[in-house]
């Protein structure tokens, strides 16, 4: 049996307050105790920052990360954006995108993530054809997942239509698997482990039509796993599902039988009052990504208006163009006050706890946070920094969640191993890998 015993200076329990002096017992890689102690018991390892549940980041496009810093200039929008993305799409091998997504992943182990949902859709060769292993890119996530040390849930994307009644075109085709049985089948295939688990999801009303949504629910169903779509990003989508459909996306996706507790509509930025109520019924999440969102100018969800109906809020770097979960959840407060003109609806324990537990839930994962017998998954906080410098015993959750940054990450840990020690990744060069897959992912390098 692999042991070990963590000393944390602050840890957050899940309160309103961070507590003092917590030690955190580890038995082949989950809590056996978590107890008060005003010292370090002798042989612990201590954390002198703020100790907080690992972080889930429940939307992510590992291969988006080698759009940053090339999609912010000019002007643009989401739809040239995607352009842009697409570009990306198209160069990418399973081996190139291994290596990207393993240096995405371990980039998000840096940042306290140690739960990831890869929303994956390039699943085929620029013709559309399937490899002749046709798991070639989930594999190589999984494998990148891994060798970064973080949980991955494998959210497999069912792809049909490049928009409302148009056939896919150009790289789309690498989306699709031409009907939802082929989705099914070569989905089928995937087998759960320690730090992986599988889940489905529908990409949108734009590339899913109405039909092969009803089949998709009914394959997750029987799956009992969890399920996701992108819903309600832009207005556009919404005025092209009306004019096809004759409701919203969110409609049309209760209609098809898609909501479910397992459920989360990622974004739902432009989701009306019908909507909301809709996803409250039946029990669904949503997922907002509030630096993609800004970045994209998409506009900002009604956070207020979601959770007060029930509907749980989860987080995710969706286009990686910050990686960051404290930014987003953040974010989700201020941009609150931006629109609304009012402060104080998100407290910085309900942002944590939309970091933390609600992600997790989002994608499958039964944990409790520093809680005996869940998977010992925890960061550390620094509070070193200059940015954090002066935070005392009654501001600290207040001082992570609003001031702390994914650079302040001092340690992750994730099944009781230390993924990352004094900020550095305990395996990877993590910028250098970086740097050396989005040159080959671009086509700079080969
Ligand atoms: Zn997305």
């Amino acid at each position: 049996m692999t042991t070990s015993t963590w000393w944390c200076a602050h840890a957050w329990l899940g309160g309103d307050r961070a507590e003092s002096g917590i030690v955190l017992d580890v038995a082949d890689g989950c809590f056996t105790a978590v107890r008060h102690a005003a010292a370090p018991p002798s042989g612990a390892r201590i954390l002198s920052g703020l100790v907080l549940p690992g972080l889930a980041n429940a939307h992510s496009h590992a291969f988006h990360r080698a759009l940053r810093g090339h999609v912010q200039r000019g002007r643009g929008d989401f739809w040239t954006w995607r352009d842009d993305a697409y570009a990306i799409a198209a160069r990418l091998t399973p081996e190139s995108y291994y290596a990207l997504a393993r240096a995405t992943f371990a980039e998000m182990a840096l940042a306290g993530i140690t739960t990831v949902g890869e929303f994956h859709y390039l699943h085929h060769s620029l013709e559309g054809t399937a490899y002749a292993d046709p798991h070639a890119f989930s594999t190589a996530l999984v494998q990148a997942a891994a060798e970064a040390g973080i949980r991955l849930t494998l959210l497999d994307t069912l792809y049909l239509t490049g928009g409302v009644g148009q056939p896919p075109s150009g790289v789309q085709r690498r989306f699709s698997d031409g009907s939802v049985d082929a989705w099914a089948q070569r989905t089928s295939a995937l087998v759960d482990g320690d730090q992986v688990r599988h889940g489905l999801a529908v990409h949108s009303v734009r590339a899913v039509p109405f039909g092969a949504l009803r089949e998709a629910g009914v394959v997750a169903a029987e799956r009992a796993v969890p399920l996701h779509a992108h819903v309600s990003e832009q207005p556009r989508e919404n005025a092209d599902c009306r004019d096809h459909y004759g409701r919203t996306p969110t409609a049309l996706l209760r209609d098809a039988g898609i909501l479910s507790q397992r459920f989360t509509a990622v974004h739902a930025t432009h989701v009306d009052a019908g909507d909301i109520g809709l996803l409250a019924a039946a029990g669904s999440g949503v997922c907002f990504c509030p630096t993609t969102e800004r970045d994209l100018a998409d506009g900002v969800g009604p956070a207020s208006a979601l959770t007060s109906a029930g509907v749980p809020l989860s987080l995710g770097s969706d286009s990686q163009a910050v990686i960051d979960l404290l930014e987003e959840a953040r974010a989700v407060e201020l941009d609150e006050r931006l629109v609304t003109g009012v402060r104080g609806t998100f407290t910085a324990s309900t942002l944590l706890t939309m970091a933390t537990a609600h992600g997790l839930a989002a994608l499958g994962w039964p944990m409790k946070g520093l809680a005996v017998g869940g998977p010992a998954d925890f960061i550390e906080v620094g509070l070193e920094s200059a940015r954090l410098a002066g935070v005392t015993d009654a501001s600290l959750l207040e001082s992570a969640a609003f001031a702390g940054a994914a650079v302040d990450v001092n340690t992750t840990v994730v099944g009781g191993e230390a993924v990352v020690v004094d900020g550095q990744h305990v395996r990877l060069d993590v910028a250098h890998e970086l740097r050396e897959s989005i040159a080959v992912a671009r086509g700079e390098r080969s």
